[in-house]
């Protein structure tokens, strides 16, 4: 059976009698091809565990159960938990959770699974892509790589660099987590139903060392926080958002980190923010 046919949707709709909820966001991939790039790319091995975020009717899944040792797939649709048991039915390596992602902890997926490694998949609801990326960051999930599909406005905002109309915040946090690989961008096109924008896939690699130095993350991200929020600002108006600063220490910290307070934070990198978070963290030991 092609999972992925447009017909085989229609069918499973019908046998099932299950609607499509666009609350959701159950747009499912009917691309053989990007199908098995998202695959691909994940470097999917026999001894790694695959946690998969919304499996839908499954057509990522059954690909990667036939390449991993063990399969994990969150879908929060309990309409969607039957017919996946019938469409992965053939497979003993998986297991099926439903459940909100944003309520799972992963960790905990990957320490019971005795699998040395976790790659996270998923064509990802557009309703709640950036928080389950964040939640994923900022939780510390022990997995190898995050390969994902976004809708592609996201998806350039997350791999844009200083100096760009994307680049912000997000930009910012999920560079100093990750490395970030640009794997395919995909038209709407390719999924039933067709959203109303062009989608893209990101394959995140999990830094095992940070690229910069920080003495207080959370300073770190305040700074970003403060820098973007209002980024039509110069910096030395912009940092006054941190709230406990004054204008002086706004101007003795940029000073100190070589940094022209004409300057907005869409110029900045992250090597900069580090300095200016690492300065404001000094004066506050
Ligand atoms: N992977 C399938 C595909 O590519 O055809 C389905 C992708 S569809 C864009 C997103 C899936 O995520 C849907 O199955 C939806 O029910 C599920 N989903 C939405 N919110 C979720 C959440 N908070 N936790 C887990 N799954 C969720």
């Amino acid at each position: 059976m092609k999972l992925y046919a447009p017909s085989t949707i229609r069918d499973i709709k019908e046998k099932y009698g299950f609607k499509l909820s666009k609350s959701l966001g159950q747009n499912f991939l009917t691309d053989k091809n990007i199908i098995d790039k998202i695959i691909d790319e994940t470097e999917i091995t026999e001894d790694d565990l695959v946690i998969e975020i919304g499996p839908g009717i499954g057509v990522l899944t059954a690909e990667a159960c036939q390449r991993a040792k063990k399969v994990v797939a969150v879908e929060i649709d309990k309409n969607l938990i039957p017919i996946l048991q019938e469409t992965l039915g053939e497979y003993d390596n998986i297991e099926i959770i439903n459940q909100d992602v944003l309520k799972t902890d992963l960790n905990e997926v990957i320490d019971k699974s005795g699998c040395r490694r976790a790659k996270i998949i998923g064509n990802l609801p557009y309703y709640i892509t950036t928080p389950i990326i964040m939640a994923l960051l900022e939780g510390g999930v022990r997995a190898d790589s995050i390969t994902i599909m976004m809708q592609k406005e996201v998806a350039d905002r997350i791999k844009s660099g200083p100096g760009t109309k994307a680049y912000g915040a997000l930009s910012v946090a999920v560079q100093y987590y990750c490395i970030v690989k640009n794997v395919a961008t995909v038209p709407k096109e390719v999924f039933f139903p067709a959203p109303k924008v062009d989608s893209a896939v990101l394959r995140l690699d999990l830094r095992e060392e940070k690229p910069v130095d920080l003495i207080d993350e959370k300073m770190f991200f305040r700074c970003i926080k403060a820098g973007f929020g209002q980024r039509r600002k110069t910096l030395s108006n912009s940092l006054m958002g941190l709230g406990d600063v004054t204008k002086e220490e706004v101007k003795e910290c940029l000073d100190y980190s070589g940094i022209d307070e004409k300057r907005r934070a869409e110029t900045l990198s992250l090597q900069e923010f580090a300095s200016i978070a690492n300065y404001f963290s000094k004066r506050d030991k």
